[in-house]
């Protein structure tokens, strides 16, 4: 039985405010809640008010010392369990998270900003399906036999890579935890989170949720900063993978540590994604298209975000007009309230370096920018981080806004006039991670698909990330796959050869 502290009840709670402060100044750590050893907790803000809803501990090397301790003395048992147990018991976390997910789905969008409706109940989903898919495939950990001489038998086993750290950002907290924390379990490693200092509340959640079901110690989780908590939980010697989310210039950091102890790494960097549009699309699907594509309802706050549009000459005008259209009667308000379709931005921080962009994009010669939507006019909501989305087009290719990752609601929109040259404008990004082509031609859609340097590319849909479908960039988006068998098997076993001389 859990020891769970006052006001955090066993069952749902859909009172997200009181959740909150009742998640407020914990690790968990061991099967347990418990507090930063320095004492130290931080401040976790409403985006859409700015107010304080709670506090997160204040993680430092101590407090990693004691998760990554708990972690290593849990996995010895927890890799002695058979695959299919421990599949079968992250399948049970998922049920669990299923039946917590309207709370949780609320807990997000207080502490992101991000819309209810139209974002953090699909991330909830999305989450539980997550542990349901990998909780079936404790059975795939299989190996092989080798034909290395008769009288020798010679097989491979996969085998756990053990103390697993996982650090994770604010954008999806809880799906991007989920696509590491999952295959890491099935796989008989054990894990400890580090979560983004911005949305530390629903991942705590998600982990008491699921330490209900694991052995004490598989999965721990801290809250805390980079540097003083990230960096350290790279660093500790028992941890002997690391998977990360995050910027590019953190992803290096930590590839440079985890070289120096040689242990390997999964990173997931980001991306500057294209849409390419032909004239001979769906129109209407493709402008809805475009819409998912570029997430306007998480405020373009995605590594997938379709920020560079190259829409077909003959169409330019129509689809900027159509897509402008469509997004100016989208809703940006109270994050809670179902009306909404669009939220806020995540922190002062991003709101001010998005703001930065779109001046920028605003002051550049040539380039104009649709300004879509309305800023909510409540005033309970006037310190809210909300940015209308914008639309740019007439930006030369050299600009920031064409060649940065935003991380915003501003998307860039070009025509072309031929195949070639729209791939290579699509290729000249020093990103590699999604890019999807709107054609009723599939011989130019799936030549394309060929010649575009990005981990996922869909024709005529943009669905965000699916369990079973590996999800991973090339080029400074990252190493490594991430929501399928393949990122199990490939990066959270090692392979090992047991050979047998019976002649
Ligand atoms: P973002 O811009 O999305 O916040 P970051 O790369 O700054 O991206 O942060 C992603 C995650 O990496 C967060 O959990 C953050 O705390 C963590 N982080 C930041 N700096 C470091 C570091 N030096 N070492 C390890 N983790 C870090």
């Amino acid at each position: 039985m859990l020891d769970r502290p006052s006001g955090i009840p066993e069952a749902p709670l859909l009172d997200e405010r009181a959740l909150a402060r009742a998640l407020s100044g914990w690790h968990f750590i061991g099967g347990r809640f418990v507090p930063a050893r320095s004492g130290k907790t931080f401040a976790v803000h409403n985006p859409a008010t700015g107010e304080e809803i709670g506090r997160a501990a204040d993680g430092d090397a101590a407090d990693v010392d004691a998760a990554v301790e708990n972690a290593a003395a849990a996995q010895r048992e927890w890799a002695k369990m058979p695959a299919r147990k421990r599949g079968a018991l992250v399948a049970k976390c998922g049920a669990l998270l299923s039946a917590h997910a309207e709370e949780l789905a609320r807990l997000i969008a207080l502490e992101t900003g991000k819309a209810l409706r139209t974002e953090c109940r699909v991330e909830a989903n999305v989450v539980a399906d997550i542990f349901e898919f990998y909780g079936g495939l404790g059975s795939e950990l299989k190996g092989e036999s080798v034909p290395f001489a008769p009288n020798v038998l010679t097989v491979t086993v996969r085998e756990p890579l053990g103390v697993v750290g996982a650090i994770i950002p604010w954008n999806v907290p809880m799906l991007l935890m989920a696509l590491k924390i999952a295959p890491a379990l099935v796989a008989g490693n054990t894990v400890v989170v580090k979560s983004a200092e911005e949305a530390p509340l629903a991942v705590l959640r998600v982990c008491e949720l699921m330490n209900r079901v694991l052995p004490a110690g598989c999965f721990n989780i801290l809250s805390g900063y980079g540097p003083e908590c990230g960096a350290p939980l790279v660093q500790h010697p028992k941890v002997r993978k690391v998977t990360f989310t995050g910027s590019v210039e953190v992803g290096r950091t930590v590839y440079q540590t985890a070289a120096a102890k040689i242990i390997p790494v999964t990173l997931e960097l980001g991306g500057k994604s294209p849409m390419l549009v032909f004239a001979d699309c769906d129109f209407e699907k493709t402008v809805m298209g475009a819409i998912t594509s570029m997430r306007f309802t998480r405020q373009g706050q995605s590594c997938t975000a379709a920020s560079r549009i190259f829409v077909e000459r003959p169409l330019f005008e129509r689809f900027v007009d159509a897509l402008a259209a469509k997004v100016d009667a989208m809703v940006m308000g109270d994050p809670l309230d179902e009306k909404t379709d669009i939220g806020t931005i995540i922190s002062p921080t991003q709101f001010e370096k998005v703001k930065g962009f779109i001046e920028e994009g605003r002051a550049t010669k040539g380039a104009s920018a649709r300004v879509c939507s309305r800023l909510p006019e409540d005033p309970a909501l006037k310190k809210g981080l909300f940015i209308q989305p914008h639309i740019f087009t007439g930006l030369p290719p050299e600009s920031r806004l064409v060649r940065e990752e935003i991380f915003g609601p501003v998307t860039t929109v070009f025509p072309f006039d031929d195949a070639a040259s729209a791939l290579a404008a699509a290729n000249d990004s020093e990103y590699g991670l999604a890019a999807s082509i709107w054609t009723n031609n599939l011989r130019v859609g799936l030549d394309l698909a060929h010649r575009l340097e990005a981990g996922l590319v869909q024709i005529n849909q943009n669905l965000v990330v699916q369990a079973n479908i590996s999800y991973g960039g090339v080029k400074n988006s990252g190493l490594g796959k991430e929501a399928s068998l393949e990122a199990m098997l490939e990066h959270f076993t090692h392979k090992k050869t047991i050979m047998v001389n019976y002649a």
